[in-house]
């Protein structure tokens, strides 16, 4: 075993600067989602992958039924090993303000270590480590050691409208043992991590009506509800001063952290005090009880988004409006239910209705938050992968955020294990001017996922 690990790292260190090369004609390709006037080169970053993979052995496709051409290949000749589905998206955001930019987005440059490019870490870069790993399995051993599916979208820039279509009509196609995605950070530069926890998102419009037209305040003030008092008044009463959420039943199905998180979260101790500087606040707040990574990361939120109503221009204006709204979001962690979450939110929002005025609440958005249990073999597997491939041990981590494919995957296929691992920097710039992937992750990565694949082949 220890001859294939070297001849798995050695490859890539000898393969490295043609990686890079490729990766380079891969960043080129300035495959916007967001904007029509890219729809070509959303087609060509497709048939560039569809290229690669083929290249492989592997039996490609392109869908085109589902927005942006979705790639999807497959490599299955083993009927007694496991099936791996690597997910990943070679779509980027636009590139402005494009000033800001030292080097040219689309046109790739490296330095200090790193490549420069829009979607060098935000997925390309990291997308790619996958498709080298499995060419470098192949030219060492002569084969994929492993059942291999590869998924790849054009859209998850744009909040993947479609993929969820696209799995339930392809469920049984896609159905695979374990998933790995790469598209997100290592806890810190020298720390490479597991993410096993996502936050859910339950969104929320409330809107207050009042009378039918705006009013005077002197001539009308004192007799009627004013809408924008009436919200206030009810968005004042879903929190309190401890940080906590008043809604009832709202923290009746959240699971309590394991002393195993409370511990590796207190080795990763936020450095509060500098988190406070960053952010130009006196003091961080939040819920009583938990640590400022805890409540980031692996305790539920709820926050005002947005509020308006009434007269909000230069000067005075005397008005009672005749109606006023909020946006409202709160971030869920296991095992809350967005729906039920939903519905608490509503009928305690409702309750709260003074006389006088109507409150409409909307459901904007839903996510249901992700866990993945910590004593998985897959896991065991994937420490000791990242062990050999960055030299280091990984850290557990919560991302405070939510991937709403990553639910989808673990809901619609029924897939326990889902190995989030990010290979980039925190300060990779992702969705910012001069988005860089720094090399030794490069390589660390595509080292890492041969690793894995060979071991998770074993299994
Ligand atoms: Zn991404």
């Amino acid at each position: 075993m220890v001859d294939m690990e070297e001849m798995i790292s050695s490859a890539v260190d000898r393969n490295l600067y043609r990686f890079l090369e490729e990766l380079c004609d891969f960043l080129r390709i300035p495959s916007v989602s967001a904007r029509s006037e890219h729809r070509e080169d959303m087609v060509r970053a497709s048939s560039w992958l569809r290229d690669q993979l083929g290249r492989l052995n592997i039996e490609t496709q392109i869908y085109t039924d589902y927005g942006h051409p979705l790639v999807y290949g497959s490599y299955c000749p083993y009927a007694d090993k496991p099936t791996i589905l690597i997910y990943g998206h070679y779509d980027v955001q636009p590139e402005d303000p494009v000033e800001l930019w030292e080097t040219p987005p689309f046109d790739p440059s490296i330095r200090d270590g790193s490549i420069y490019a829009r979607g060098a870490t935000d997925d390309k870069g990291q997308l790619f480590t996958w498709i080298k790993a499995l060419e470098v399995l192949r030219a060492t051993s002569g084969r994929i050691p492993v059942n291999v599916k590869i998924l790849i979208e054009g859209e998850e820039e744009i909040g993947s409208p479609n993929l969820h279509r696209f799995l339930v009509d392809y469920k049984k196609r896609v159905s695979a043992n374990v998933i790995v995605i790469s598209d997100g950070s290592k806890y810190s530069r020298d720390t490479p991590a597991i993410t096993y926890g996502l936050r859910g998102l339950s969104y929320l419009e409330i809107e207050v009506i009042g009378p039918q037209r705006d009013l005077h305040s002197g001539v009308y003030g004192g007799i009627v509800k004013n809408p924008l008092n009436a919200l206030v008044e009810i968005l004042a009463k879903l929190t309190d001063e401890k940080g906590q959420i008043t809604i009832p039943g709202f923290y009746e199905d959240v699971v309590p952290l394991e002393p195993w998180e409370r511990e590796e979260m207190e080795k990763l101790a936020l450095k509060e005090d500098e988190v406070r500087d960053q952010l130009g606040v006196d003091s961080l707040f939040g819920e009583e009880g938990f640590s400022a990574l805890e409540r980031k990361t692996a305790r539920p939120t709820l926050d005002i988004n947005g509020i308006w109503g009434g007269y909000q221009g230069e000067g005075a204006k005397t008005v009672i409006p005749s109606k006023a709204g909020a946006k409202l979001s709160m971030r869920l962690v296991p095992n809350q239910s967005h729906q039920k979450i939903d519905r608490l939110a509503s009928d305690f929002i409702k309750s709260l209705t003074p006389p006088g005025v109507k409150v409409y609440v909307k459901q904007l958005h839903g996510t249901d938050p992700v866990i993945v249990p910590r004593n998985l073999k897959e896991m065991e597997i994937a420490i000791k992968a990242i062990k050999k491939g960055f030299g280091k041990e990984p850290v557990f981590i919560r991302e405070g955020g939510s991937i709403p494919v990553v639910v989808s995957f673990s809901r619609l296929l029924n897939i326990q294990p889902i190995l989030l691992l990010g290979w980039g920097n925190p300060d990779d710039g992702p969705h910012g001017p001069n988005e860089h992937f720094s090399i030794e992750n490069f390589k660390g990565g595509i080292k890492t996922a041969a690793f894995l694949l060979e071991e998770l082949g074993k299994s």
